[in-house]
């Protein structure tokens, strides 16, 4: 695979931006006089723009070489530069498979590309295969974009190899979720397909949503790519100490945690499962629940009432919500505002 000609054909010669810093090898006992920073303050340097640290830290975790990881202000912007380096404004076409994250259409306007929709078929959400030949086989995607487990049906796509037996573009498939079950992660298949980019993200199993980081784990070349065309210190300094410091010093917390989340999503479905106006719990990988009813928009104007807030799918999959897993003391509140509007509300 030549992964110059993959690329949108003016940022083949792209000269990233220098930062002042980055040629100089060895930083200690060095006066920096070079960026305009201000001599006093604790967080008055500019961050490492590659983010070594960090990355270290998350190769022994994932256990992959640092040059297979490139690090975004949260996975969303790792999915724009995505975007911006393989596909032509106005011309190139992105597939997608709904119902799925909205960002990926919202990503894909943004950029000018032509959004392609090859829907997962209904109930089970898997991937319709012989639809999925015949899209890309008409309309030759740039990208297709694949959410493992999928965001909002809660379950893992299978057999996502199988995909290119028929597409030589490139294949993100998005693992948000995977930490809750790490066994059905793509990541074997980095080896063998260079055209895979696996996304993840410190925002769901590892509870740092707030700090912003989301990972591509891809060919070295195409990690080389994106460091080039991002903005130079996407990933600011306290974000990278902070996670830095949970993934090194914290692991045992979040497994923790995490065992917690996967046992209260079981508790909570099981729980769900009683009450007859609830029509359908849909089975999930991840920490939240997709539950069907046809009274799903006032048990969830209800609960809102009552100060719980859950999100509304229905525009997506018909009376649908999508519930994600609180504490336990979270969900039993869940589940007796719930009580509460079956015996008030639906008689
Ligand atoms: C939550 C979520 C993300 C996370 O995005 P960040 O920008 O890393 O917070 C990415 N993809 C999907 C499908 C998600 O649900």
């Amino acid at each position: 695979m030549n992964i110059l000609e993959e690329i949108r054909p003016d940022l083949r010669t792209w000269k990233p931006y220098a930062s002042a810093r980055s040629l100089i090898q060895n930083k200690n006992d060095l006066i920096f006089l070079d960026a305009n920073e201000n001599p006093f303050g604790q967080w008055n340097r500019y961050p490492d723009p590659l983010q070594h640290k960090l990355k270290t830290a998350l190769a022994h975790i994932k256990n992959i070489s640092r040059e297979h990881i490139f690090i975004g202000n949260g996975s969303d912007e790792v999915l724009d530069l995505c975007m911006r380096l393989f596909c032509v404004p106005g011309k190139d076409k992105v597939l997608i498979c709904p119902p799925t994250y909205g960002m990926y259409e919202v990503l894909a306007r943004l950029n000018m590309l032509d959004l392609i929709q090859v829907p997962l078929l209904p109930e089970a959400f898997t991937m319709d295969i012989d639809s999925l030949r015949n899209t890309i086989h008409q309309h030759q995607p740039k990208i297709l974009i694949l959410c493992s487990p999928n965001n909002p049906t809660g379950n893992v796509l299978a057999n996502i190899s199988d995909i290119f037996e028929f597409y030589n573009g490139w294949l993100l498939v998005d693992e948000a979720y995977i930490d809750f079950c790490p066994e059905k992660s793509c990541f074997p298949l980095l080896q063998k397909f260079p055209r895979l980019i696996i996304i993840q993200t410190l925002s769901k199993a590892w509870a740092m949503a707030g700090l912003r980081i989301g990972m591509a784990f891809a060919h070295p070349g195409v990690v080389h790519f994106l460091n080039a065309i991002k903005p130079p210190y996407n990933v600011n300094e306290l974000s990278m100490q902070k996670a830095y410091y949970y993934l090194t010093e914290k692991k045992d917390e979040f497994e923790k945690n995490r065992k917690i989340i996967v046992q209260q999503r079981e508790e909570l479905a099981l729980r769900l499962k009683d009450f007859s106006f609830i029509e359908k719990i849909y089975p999930s990988d991840a920490n939240f629940l997709l539950v069907k009813s046809p009274h799903s928009e006032r048990w969830k104007n209800f609960l809102q009432k009552n100060g719980i807030i859950i999100r509304d799918r229905s525009s997506q999959i018909s009376n649908c919500v999508r519930i994600s897993i609180g504490t336990p003391e979270e969900n039993s509140k869940l589940i007796e505002i719930t009580h509460l509007f079956e015996k008030t509300e639906l008689l």
